[in-house]
């Protein structure tokens, strides 16, 4: 199976590839993209081409996505995994979009492991082994280098449930320590519980101090629309997340 699919994923990047100059316009227009170099763009382009093959990407509630849409979901759904391999968002076959935020049909939080947002009504939610669901008006307010990413943070979910359950800590390669990670991620998650019960203002989102899912969700949003801050704050976590994700975004020219 594994050969199949390797020698399918080559023959659809030899053949149909996105067309590179609409992709070049998209990652001109977004800033997290425009940062990113030659090597990388087209590194991200055939991770978003496996990805919108592999994937149905589609609307509901009368919103009919277009193909520059989809492209901009899956540019910024596989940013994460840029440097990692298409399989780890290899057991899930589709991402559903509404126009605006909703309100799920589903009572129980817990019940089936999902993971859901910011309370009710969700900008996006990630089902273990099943769809991510994401809001439209949510997507087009993450373009600006602020912090906030709802596809970033669904996508980090996604990775963290590889193993399981959303915890907060995904799958780590082996050349990394999980005591490491744990020990890092726990006195970050306390600082920042620590500033929130004081009243002080963060640059992270509150929302990271719902639980550690949460945190390692929104972290991630920071790490790659605010490398240079989160480093700051949290220099420990920020190396975790570079050796996670195997790329450094503090290197790249973000222009805010
Ligand atoms: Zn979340």
């Amino acid at each position: 199976m594994g050969f199949f699919r390797d020698w399918r994923r080559r023959r659809l990047l030899q053949r149909q590839p996105l067309p590179a100059a609409p992709w070049q316009a998209l990652c001109d227009a977004v800033p997290l993209l425009a940062a990113l170099d030659g090597e990388e763009r087209e590194r991200l382009r055939a991770r978003a081409t496996v990805f919108l093959a592999e994937k149905t990407v589609h609307g509901v509630q009368g919103l009919e996505l277009d193909e520059e849409q989809r492209r901009l979901i899956a540019a910024l759904a596989t940013l994460p995994i840029l440097n990692l391999d298409d399989d780890w968002y290899g057991d899930f076959y589709e991402v559903i979009v509404y126009p605006d935020e909703f309100i799920p049909r589903h009572e129980v939080e817990d019940e089936h492991g999902l993971v859901h947002e910011r309370h009710l009504p969700l900008s996006g939610e990630s089902w273990p082994r099943g769809p991510v669901i994401l809001s439209w008006a949510d997507i087009e307010a993450s373009l600006e280098l602020n912090g906030y990413n709802v596809v970033i943070h669904e996508f980090a979910h996604k990775l963290d449930m590889h193993n399981g359950d959303a915890n907060g800590m995904p799958p780590l390669h082996r050349d990394m320590a999980p005591a490491a990670w744990a020990e890092r991620f726990t006195a970050a998650y306390d600082q920042l519980n620590f500033d929130l019960d004081a009243g002080r203002d963060t640059f992270i989102d509150p929302y990271a101090g719902e639980d550690p899912a949460e945190f390692f969700a929104v972290l991630s949003e920071a790490f790659f629309e605010l490398p240079g801050d989160l480093r700051q704050a949290f220099p420990g976590v920020y190396e975790q997340l570079c050796a996670f994700y195997r790329q450094d975004p503090s290197t790249r020219a973000l222009a805010r």
